[in-house]
C-alpha cells in the first residue's frame, strides 16, 4: 500500500507493510489441535527460545563436512575449523560493539555467562543489583557479597536508587553494578547506558544481561562503556547451545579460571598448573564450534538486516495486541514502569477467571498459539507485579519446602520476533477474547501447584520429526 504520509504513521499502514525480515526456520508449520484439526503454529514464545534463522542452519550444514577438532590440531580440517571458531569471536564482538581489547568468551548460554563472571571477580567485590533481576542474573551474585536494590516505580527512581547506593563509601572496595537490558518480564528497556555513566562516576564497573536486549536492541559495549554483556545464541535465532560472556580482561584472566581442565593451561606439573592466557583460559574443556559458528551468523544476519523497521513492526503489533486487550473482561496486563516507557514485544497478562497454565494450555491446544506462563525465572519482580506481599512470599516459600500443596502464582507472556506478523498479533488477540467470553471447548486438568494444565483427553501425539513414524506426521 502506497503511503505518502509524512511524520508519525498511523498503525494500521505500519502493520499492513510487513518489513522485510530474514527467513526462519519452520516459520509455516502447522500443529495439532485437540479437535482433530491443525493450524499454522503462531509462535509467541520469543523470549524463551527464538526458531534459527535460515542462515544458520545453511552455515553451520556448510561447516559440517569440514567440522574437525579445534586447536593444536595440524590437519586442514583441523585448522579451518579453529579459523571458523575465532572468526565467530569477531562477530560477536562486532554485534555487540565490543571494544578491540576485550575478550570473548563462548559459553553455554547467559547463565553460564553471568556465573563465570561471578567466579572471576576479585574476592572483594560488592555486587549491586535491583531484585527485579532474572535469576540468571541475580543467583549467581548471592554466592558472592550482593547488595539488593528494592522494586523501581521508574527509570528515573533506579537511577536515583543506584546513585546512591554507590555513594556509600567502599573503603576501595572493587564494585560492579549489574543490570538486564530489557526485562524478560514486563518487556521493559532499562536505561543501561546511564546506569554505566553513574557506575564509572563512582568507580564501579558495569554487566549487562543482554539476553532480551540483543535480539531486539543494536548495542555498541564501547561507546556506551559496558564493561561485561552476556548473551544467549538460543534467543537470537541461533539455537546451537552458545551464548557469550564480552569484557574487560583482567578480572577474567586472573585467578582460577570457572572451569578447570583441558584446554585452558599451558603446562600441568605433577602437583602445579600453569593456566594459559584469556580466552582459552575460560573455556576449559572442548569448545562449542557449530554453536559459536551459529551465533555469529546470527550476529552477522541481524546485522546487516533492516533491524529498525523490524523492531518497528514488532512494537507495534504488541502494542495494537496491548490495546486490543484491555477491553477483554477479566483482563490484567502487568508492567513495572509507566505505560509509554520504551519495551520490547513483551506483554505479560493474565485473565482473572481462567488460572494462566489453563490459558496457556487452550491458546495452544484449541488455537495453536505458543506462549510462556509461569513466573519466567523472576520470582522476586513476578511477586512485585502480582503485589505478593513478605506474609505471603514467606508463607508460599514455607509450604513448598514442606511439601503443602500451594497454588503458585503466575501469568502468561506473550513476546514476539523478527517472525512475528500482524496476522499472529490479530489470532492472539482474537483467541483470547474467544476465551474470556466463551471459556474453553475442551477439558483440561491442572497439577495442584497450578503451574501446569493439560487437555484431558489431549489426542495430540508428540511425534519426533527425526523418527520413523510409519509415514504420519
Ligand atoms: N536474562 C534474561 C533477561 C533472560 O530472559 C534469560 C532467559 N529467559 C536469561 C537471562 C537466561 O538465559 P539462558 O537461559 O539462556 O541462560
Amino acid at each position: 500500500m502506497a503511503d505518502v504520509r509524512i511524520g508519525p504513521q498511523p498503525v494500521a499502514t505500519v502493520l499492513d507493510r510487513e518489513p522485510q525480515r530474514p527467513a526462519l526456520v519452520g516459520e509455516a508449520i502447522k500443529v495439532p489441535l485437540v479437535d482433530g484439526g491443525e493450524r499454522r503454529y503462531v509462535n509467541l514464545d520469543y523470549a524463551a527460545s527464538a526458531p534459527c534463522l535460515v542462515t544458520v542452519q545453511e552455515a553451520v550444514n556448510k561447516l559440517l563436512p569440514w567440522y574437525s577438532s579445534v586447536h593444536r590440531g595440524a590437519g586442514y580440517k583441523s585448522q579451518l575449523t579453529t579459523e571458523a571458531y575465532e572468526d565467530a569471536r569477531e562477530a560477536v564482538r562486532g554485534f555487540v560493539g565490543g571494544r578491540g581489547d576485550d575478550v570473548v568468551v563462548f559459553t553455554r548460554n547467559t547463565t553460564d555467562a553471568t556465573n563465570l563472571l561471578a567466579a572471576a571477580l576479585p574476592p572483594d567485590t560488592e555486587v549491586i543489583a535491583f531484585t527485579t533481576e532474572h535469576h540468571a542474573n541475580l543467583l549467581p551474585w548471592r554466592r558472592r557479597d550482593l547488595t539488593l536494590l528494592p522494586v523501581p516505580d521508574s527509570a528515573d527512581d533506579a537511577l536515583d536508587r543506584l546513585d546512591r547506593a554507590l555513594a556509600r563509601p567502599t573503603a576501595g572496595r572493587n564494585r560492579l553494578v549489574t543490570v538486564t537490558g530489557a526485562s524478560n518480564v514486563t518487556g521493559e528497556i532499562w536505561p543501561y547506558r546511564r546506569m554505566a555513566r553513574i557506575a564509572h562516576r563512582y568507580g564501579a564497573r558495569i554487566m549487562l544481561d543482554a539476553a532480551q536486549l540483543a535480539p531486539h536492541r543494536r548495542i555498541d559495549m564501547a561507546a556506551d562503556d559496558v564493561d561485561y554483556l552476556a548473551l544467549s545464541g538460543h534467543k537470537l535465532y541461533a539455537p546451537f547451545g552458545a551464548g557469550a560472556l564480552v569484557g574487560r580482561r583482567d578480572w577474567l584472566g586472573t585467578g582460577e579460571p570457572f572451569l578447570a581442565g583441558g584446554g585452558a593451561v599451558r603446562y600441568v606439573g605433577t602437583d602445579t598448573t600453569l593456566w594459559a592466557d584469556l580466552p582459552d583460559r575460560q573455556e576449559a574443556g572442548s569448545p562449542n564450534v557449530l554453536g559459536a559458528v551459529a551465533l555469529a551468523t546470527a550476529c552477522r544476519t541481524l546485522q546487516a538486516a533492516d533491524r529498525d523497521g523490524l523492531e518497528a513492526h514488532q512494537t507495534t503489533v504488541i502494542e495494537r495486541a496491548r490495546e486490543r486487550l484491555l477491553a477483554v473482561p477479566g483482563i490484567e496486563i502487568f508492567r513495572l514502569w509507566p505505560a509509554g516507557h520504551p519495551r520490547i514485544g513483551v506483554l505479560p497478562f493474565a485473565l482473572r477467571h481462567v488460572p494462566y497454565a489453563r490459558l496457556a494450555a487452550i491458546l495452544s491446544a484449541e488455537f495453536a498459539i505458543g506462549v510462556r506462563h509461569g513466573c519466567f525465572c523472576a520470582h522476586p519482580l513476578m511477586a512485585a507485579l502480582l503485589h505478593i506481599d513478605a506474609a505471603q512470599d514467606a508463607r508460599l516459600r514455607d509450604d513448598l519446602a514442606r511439601g503443602v500443596p500451594t497454588a503458585i502464582p503466575g501469568a502468561v507472556r506473550a513476546s514476539t520476533g523478527i517472525g512475528t506478523t500482524a496476522a499472529d498479533g490479530e489470532r492472539f488477540t482474537a483467541a483470547v477474547t474467544t476465551i474470556a467470553t466463551e471459556g474453553p471447548r475442551w477439558t483440561y486438568t491442572s497439577t495442584p501447584d497450578g503451574t501446569d494444565c493439560r487437555p484431558t483427553p489431549d489426542p495430540r501425539r508428540l511425534l519426533l520429526p527425526y523418527r520413523d513414524h510409519g509415514g504420519r506426521r
